[in-house]
């Protein structure tokens, strides 16, 4: 299965603060910017994340950060002991 950092799992949320309108289909119009918002059809509508979504995108690039600290702690320690290996990154989940 494909998974997208910026995957989205159906809802679709309208930029415009004042409208806000939510919504699991797409509009059949479009504009230059995306699709319109079909409630007040002026702004577009933005493809809103699940909690979860986000939740896992925040571990991502924590995971990222706490990655490049980790490798340059290792590779500080390996320059000191001389020794050289494979630093494998695993899985995300
Ligand atoms: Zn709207």
């Amino acid at each position: 299965m494909k998974r997208g950092l910026f995957s989205v799992k159906g809802w679709f949320v309208c930029e415009d603060q004042a409208c806000q309108n939510r919504t699991r289909r797409l509009p059949i119009a479009f504009s230059r910017h995306g699709p319109i918002c079909p409630a007040c059809t002026r702004a577009t509508l933005r493809p809103e994340y699940s909690e979860k979504a986000l939740y896992n995108q925040l571990c991502f690039y924590r995971y990222i950060f706490d990655w490049d600290y980790a490798a340059a702690k290792v590779l500080r320690t390996e320059e000191r002991s001389k020794t050289s290996s494979c630093f494998s990154l695993g899985s995300i989940d």
